[in-house]
């Protein structure tokens, strides 16, 4: 059987930057060789430059993007704390659920599947949270939310309140400024915009955050104090914690080194370019975008499936014929919508054109 090369036009993985994909073949490293050691001090402050952040505490976790939600309530959740989450799809839901884990008290609040969520309805929801928890690009239904507003209203009535914020589908494609949007704890994914294999988590966390996180949190591979101290010898010198991923963190270094030599702002450019592109194709294939306008996401774009259309199938014979793979809906839009991703190295106008022409073709 010879190696499948798909075009990875989902909600993730993406198919990964070059630079990444070598940096895989490269030898392996001990984990705390000083070379490995460099390599990971340049990924911590690439990350910095990348999530738009001065934050000592910068650094990849060992982990899928679902670590770092984890690591963010574990750490700065206590029992019985209020945390308001904003929850308009799938991974607003798994917030609640994952922060009602660690025994805080959540205050959920619901939007419609398709809408960003509203920061006076999150301000409303209760009048002196400790946290207060949204999802900047919801990848189940393509929708961007704005994190920036919503941290300054936060802040501005509340200076005691953390804003924490889920970059997964945001971070390395369309603009995240940590320390100007005032947001203090961040987390995302490597396996989508970033353009790596999926694996780790970058995260970030203010000293304001820092100042009040959990002293013993009921984690042990996630404790932010014992993982610090093998990033950046904060104790003085560093000390094994567990075996760093030092291949995917080579490779995650790889990638940011190619998104900074194209430079931020181009990268985001570039997103941008090719989702315009997508949603313009789209429509001219007579098809519906179902993100609300104004709010939907370049990297990921959610189309309705055509009245009488089987989604599955036509997912099926993008994949088995053209070697495209698109997504499902999700939840109640499983069957009903379809899932375009443009992440990283694949936002580019020849993906789209790909893509485009395979669904005029299958669509008839
Ligand atoms: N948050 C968002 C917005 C996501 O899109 C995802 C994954 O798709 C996650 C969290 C969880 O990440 P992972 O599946 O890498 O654990």
């Amino acid at each position: 059987m010879p190696l499948l090369d798909r075009a990875l036009l989902g909600p993730g993985p993406s198919n990964p930057y070059p630079e990444a994909t070598l940096a895989l073949a490269a030898p392996l490293l001990g984990h705390l060789d000083p070379e490995f050691l460099r390599t990971l001090d340049s990924t911590c402050a690439r990350l910095r430059r990348v999530w738009g952040t001065e934050n000592a505490r910068t650094l990849p976790l060992s982990g899928t993007g679902s670590i770092g939600m984890e690591a963010a309530f574990a750490n700065f959740a206590r029992p019985g704390d209020v945390v308001v989450v904003g929850v308009n799809g799938l991974f607003g839901e798994r917030m609640v659920d994952v922060a009602g884990r660690y025994g805080a008290e959540v205050v959920r609040v619901d939007h419609d599947w398709g809408r960003p969520v509203d920061t006076q309805r999150l301000l409303d929801a209760h009048p002196e949270p400790s946290m207060v928890a949204a999802v900047h690009a919801e990848t189940s239904t393509g929708v961007r939310s704005d994190i920036k507003e919503l941290a300054r209203a936060v802040h501005a009535r509340d200076q005691r309140a953390l804003v924490l914020a889920d970059c997964v589908t945001s971070l390395g494609g369309i603009e995240v400024d940590i320390d100007s949007w005032g947001v203090d704890i961040a987390y995302s994914g490597t396996q989508k915009c970033l353009g790596v294999a999926p694996g780790l988590a970058p995260f970030t966390v203010s000293e304001r955050a820092w100042d009040r996180r959990v002293q013993r949190p009921p984690t042990w591979y996630l404790d932010l104090n014992l993982i610090g101290a093998y990033v950046d010898g904060s104790s003085g010198g560093r000390t094994y914690h567990h075996t760093a991923p030092v291949a995917m963190i080579a490779s995650l270094d790889a990638a940011l080194g190619r998104i900074l030599d194209e430079g931020l702002e181009a990268v985001h450019e570039r997103h941008h370019a090719a989702g315009r592109l997508l949603h313009e194709g789209l429509v001219d294939l007579g098809l519906e975008l179902f993100a609300a306008e104004g709010h939907r996401l370049p990297e990921l774009t959610t189309v309705r499936v055509p009245e009488g259309v089987d989604s599955a199938k036509v997912r099926q014979v993008l994949l088995t014929e053209y070697g495209i793979e698109i997504g499902a809906g999700v939840g109640a839009f499983a069957s009903s919508v379809w899932r375009i991703g443009l992440m990283g190295h694949n936002a580019r106008p020849d993906r789209v054109a790909l893509v485009l022409g395979a669904l005029r073709a299958v669509l008839g």
